[in-house]
């Protein structure tokens, strides 16, 4: 397969996102030095939707755009922020040998002290260990290796040029043993051929062994190009799968399908992963980093917020429940305000000054805060 690098100059490298990604990666800012990816795995999310902008979805894998000035980008769009959690680099492609950007990227973050934020499938990133170890000294830095399952024949059919699962779980071990902070994401877990016990604990077990700490689970996407590669991956390995997903995603002939699996899917795997990695004394959600400072008790809180949302979508409880913890969450996390101090100062009538928390969530908070000494 030929592979085109089309090199280019952008204008703009960091997103700052509008909230912080809790409970699942904690970050505020993302930056990356590549477009496109050459492991082309079949069920990747960003074949579809707006990752590619307005290119041909099926050059995904075969040309990578070359951001050349990544690295100066990121240093002058950094020096304008306030230090928070930033995703950065792409380790998962021949790109990254040849042009280096991610490592250039890691210097930059490394001297402005951004704590930092990995989501890899390869091994390359080992490559930089050095860097990451000094940036954990610094300010912090957690990694997550990304694999669906430890199954060859499941690898082969759907991502046949991602690097090896073992080679992954090396490398997930060798930074773990450098001090870091390491977990896995198990995405996407393929419906019925991927999400039963056996799958999920060989998987669970894996990782433990490898140093990690905590599994993020997340089920498989279906969207435009990737719904149809993903599911006629599906139809190669057999037949009869290409039905069961139609029927599993709601897939009406020549129509679309649901873009995820349903509430009750996804709870009942988020409870069975969570439970099958209690055994390995892995946790189902990734500690936050929390940087020391006067705010410090605000992202505390707010981190419990996020917790209580992912707790109430494993109870599959309401939307609107749901979204009140949710939004009470950014509230917190953003206020400029220490909610310790309101509290402090007029118990939870203080906290229910701030925009969207009510009593029943006030009272919460204040608990919280009475278990951290946090309470005048
Ligand atoms: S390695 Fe990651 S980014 Fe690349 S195609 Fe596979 S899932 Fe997508």
């Amino acid at each position: 397969m030929e592979l085109e690098f089309q090199e280019y100059r952008v204008r703009k490298i960091v997103n700052v996102h509008r909230h912080v990604d809790g409970p699942r990666f904690w970050t505020k800012y993302s930056a990356h030095p590549y477009v496109g990816c050459r492991s082309g795995c079949e069920f990747c999310y960003l074949r579809g939707g707006r990752y590619l902008g307005k290119r041909d979805p099926n050059t995904f894998d075969t040309q990578i755009q070359v951001k050349t000035n990544a690295v100066e980008s990121l240093g002058r769009e950094l020096a304008h922020l306030p230090p928070d959690v930033i995703t950065c680099g792409d380790w998962q492609q021949p790109a990254e040998d040849r042009f280096r950007l991610s490592r250039g990227m890691l210097g930059v973050v490394r001297e402005l002290g951004f704590p930092l934020f990995v989501i890899e499938r390869s091994p390359l990133v080992t490559r930089d260990l050095d860097l990451l170890v000094d940036i954990n000294r610094r300010a912090w830095v957690g990694v997550v290796f990304s694999l669906s399952h430890v199954d060859p024949a499941l690898k082969q059919i759907f991502e046949p040029r991602s690097p090896g699962t073992k080679r992954r779980l090396q490398a997930m071990e060798q930074i773990a043993q450098a001090g870091i902070l390491v977990g896995a994401a198990l995405m996407p877990i393929l419906p019925g051929i991927g999400d039963d016990d056996q799958h999920l604990d060989e998987a669970l077990r894996a990782i433990h062994e490898h140093g990690a700490k905590f599994v993020l689970a997340g089920g498989l996407t279906m969207a435009g190009v990737q719904a149809e590669r993903t599911l006629a991956a599906a139809r190669r390995l057999d037949p009869r799968l290409e039905t069961g997903w139609r029927e599993f995603y709601q897939w009406a002939e020549n129509g679309k399908p649901n873009y995820g699996p349903s509430r009750a899917y996804a709870a009942r795997l988020g409870l069975r992963v969570r439970e099958l990695g209690a055994r390995h004394g892995l946790l189902d959600r990734m500690p936050r980093y929390i940087a020391p400072g006067p705010l410090a008790v605000n992202k505390r809180v707010a981190e419990q917020l996020f917790l209580k949302t992912y707790e109430l979508e494993l109870d599959q409880a309401h939307d609107q429940r749901i979204w009140a913890f949710r939004k009470a969450a950014w509230t917190v996390d953003e206020s400029q305000d220490s909610v310790a101090r309101l509290y402090a100062a007029r118990g939870e009538a203080g906290l229910r000054e701030l925009p969207g928390i009510g009593m029943t969530i006030a009272a919460e908070i204040a608990r919280w805060l009475r278990d951290y000494g946090e309470n005048g």
